[in-house]
């Protein structure tokens, strides 16, 4: 589910760029910097188009490396990902990145396009489901425990409204591709180690459609959805766990061609608190209490997350003695139930006494008859 795979594919980075193949580095920068500011999405006005900017920016992706630039010129194409898609263009995994935002510099748009994947979905006949959304949400630790709604904003395809995310200009027709003849795909032949390799790849023009608007779109560009900022809320149940994944059905990105829209996925991240240590749906804390108390007995007030809690230690409390607060934990997802609250007593010791401490402390010496010496019980660890 978290891994989108995508396939760009690259006839030649150097015609998509425009330049030769004896070009400087400083050319094919400028270059591509000029063509991505032309089809930039956001910047550039009239002639924007998001599919050629992604052309232009995976061929500087190549041309732009050293190494893959060399792969290119010996073999005609760049490596192949893990899934060792052939020949057939590069190909690379990543994980979707909800921040991807045109309105970065270059440098950005450039990281945040080949660092967290792209949303191009693999071409192929037919309906094709939207890519599912990975976000993170933070929450602190009482929003985790108690619940909560959260506001995410996210930057995702959604179907164009205009087409109804058919990509014609509606009222214009639906024809074959004239680039694959309808087909959808075109052959290939590709210098590699091995000598020729034929492959079938996706045509470009239709995607794999086999089909094209007459006229495209004047909204998406024929694409048949958007990119659009939305904010959407969600909601987080009382007592989630650090590293949950909440799934919101049908939030991701819109399909293509009537395809269903893809999930939202929200991987939940708790901050911890200072005074409280949870574990599951149990909490954890440290109550410390004076000599006196652990000899005496006494009631004391255990914070809880639920409020404070009076908590009556018998004359006698040990060092290290753990309570328990039963039903004072973290509630249980989707259930009333909760978790419990473990109190573990720390009895302080005194390190100062004043003369008539002192005094008192020499009676209760001569009245349990005790002689002060060290003992040798136990051992340490
Ligand atoms: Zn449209
Ligand atoms: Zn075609």
């Amino acid at each position: 589910m978290s891994i989108v795979k995508c396939q760009l594919l690259i006839m030649d980075p150097y015609k998509t760029l425009g330049v030769d193949k004896n070009a400087s580095d400083a050319d094919i920068k400028k270059a591509y910097r000029r063509l991505a500011m032309k089809y930039h999405p956001d910047k550039g006005g009239s002639k924007a188009d998001e599919k050629k900017f992604k052309e232009v920016t995976a061929a500087y992706e190549v041309l732009g490396d050293k190494q893959k630039k060399a792969q290119y010129d010996q073999f005609g194409s760049v490596g192949t990902g893990p899934g060792g898609a052939g020949f057939g263009g590069f190909d690379f995994s990543g994980f979707q990145n909800v921040n991807f935002d045109f309105g970065g510099g270059f440098g950005d748009i450039f990281d945040t396009f080949f660092g967290g994947g792209a949303r191009k979905a693999q071409a192929k006949r037919g309906p094709i489901r939207g890519n599912d959304i990975e976000i993170v949400v933070r929450l602190t630790f009482d929003e985790a425990v108690f619940g909560a709604t959260k506001e995410v904003e996210l930057s995702r395809y959604e179907t164009c409204e205009h087409c109804k995310g058919m990509g014609n200009e509606p009222g214009s027709k639906i024809i074959d591709c004239d680039t694959c003849r309808g087909t959808g795909q075109h052959v290939r032949i590709q210098r590699t180690p091995l000598g020729q390799i034929q492959t079938a790849a996706t045509c470009e023009v239709c995607n794999g459609a086999g089909k094209v608007p007459e006229k495209k779109c004047r909204e998406c560009k024929g694409e048949g959805r958007v990119i659009k900022n939305q904010k959407i809320k969600i909601k987080i149940p009382a007592g989630i766990h650090d590293k949950a994944a909440i799934r919101l059905s049908g939030k991701g990105e819109a399909g293509l061609k009537g395809g269903v829209a893809g999930d939202l996925f929200a991987h939940i991240s708790i901050s911890p608190s200072d005074e409280f240590r949870r574990e599951g749906d149990d909490i954890k804390t440290e109550q410390h209490i004076h000599l006196l108390q652990a000899v005496m007995g006494d009631e004391v007030n255990v914070k809880t997350i639920h409020g404070n809690v009076k908590l009556k230690m018998q004359a006698g409390t040990e060092n290290g003695k753990i309570f328990k607060l039963k039903g004072y934990g973290v509630p249980k997802v989707g259930s009333a139930a909760k978790g419990d609250h473990y109190v573990k007593i720390i009895v302080d010791i005194p390190q100062k006494l004043n003369k008539k401490e002192k005094e008192l402390y020499e009676e209760l010496i001569k009245e349990a008859k005790l002689t002060i010496k060290p003992q040798n019980k136990g051992l340490f660890g």
